[in-house]
């Protein structure tokens, strides 16, 4: 509605101050932000029950990636993968671990725009109780006013950003029984490790 007022007021008047109308935009863009913000946590809230499936974590990193990097290689952002081979299967939600890859992968695509040296690492290790997956980029490190208040939502640098990636992130990775943490420094870069709990009794027959 105030899109269209906004239309409907240039069209018709030419003593429309130029300032309201930018107002009017300014308005209607941030309806459309805070709509954005309440599909997202609808999506994420209705969907109720976690499905877990054993699952292949390497495959699954290789299946988000392929959907994070898009358009990567053009703009000139060099994607290396390390994968642990000696990962056992773990019981997660799929939908849910590939929206945290692929989170965090965006993310440091984003940072990496503004960068000379364009790299992104994304690693698998196992450790005796969990599985660790590191989403690391040679990007400008996180920002200092956000450091403190990373996962919390709502929290953005970007003029578009909703704030919610992160936070989201935490929530499923802590849903899952594991942590998430960022490490950064300034100019150098950023590495996001989340782990994935093994459930040690069942899961110790490797083979
Ligand atoms: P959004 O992407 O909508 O801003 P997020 O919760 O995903 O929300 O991220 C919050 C903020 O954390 C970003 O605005 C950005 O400032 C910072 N950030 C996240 N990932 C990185 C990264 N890899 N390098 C630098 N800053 C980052």
């Amino acid at each position: 509605y105030v899109q269209t007022s906004r239309d409907v007021l240039a069209s018709n008047s030419a003593n429309i101050p130029p300032k309201v109308l930018e107002f009017m935009d300014k308005a209607a863009a941030q309806a459309d932000r805070a709509g954005k913000i309440i599909r997202r946590l609808r999506q994420l809230y209705e969907r109720g029950e976690s499905e877990m499936v054993l699952t292949d974590l390497n495959a699954l990193v290789k299946e988000s990636l392929g959907l994070a990097v898009l358009g990567a290689s053009e703009k000139g952002v060099k994607v290396s993968l390390d994968l642990a081979t000696d990962l056992p299967q773990v019981a997660i939600d799929r939908i849910q671990i590939q929206q945290v890859i692929f989170n965090l992968a965006r993310n440091a695509i984003e940072a990496l725009e503004k960068c000379e040296r364009r790299e992104l690492s994304i690693s698998t290790v196992r450790t005796p109780e969990a599985i660790e997956v590191a989403v690391e980029d040679t990007g400008p490190g996180l920002p200092e006013e956000i450091a403190q208040t990373l996962f919390d939502p709502f929290h953005t640098t970007k003029a578009t950003g909703m704030g919610l990636g992160l936070s989201i992130c935490r929530s499923i990775v802590e849903s899952h029984g594991g942590r998430i943490v960022a490490t950064s420094r300034s100019g150098e870069g950023t590495r996001f490790v989340f782990t994935l709990p093994l459930d040690t009794q069942e899961q110790s027959i490797d083979a």
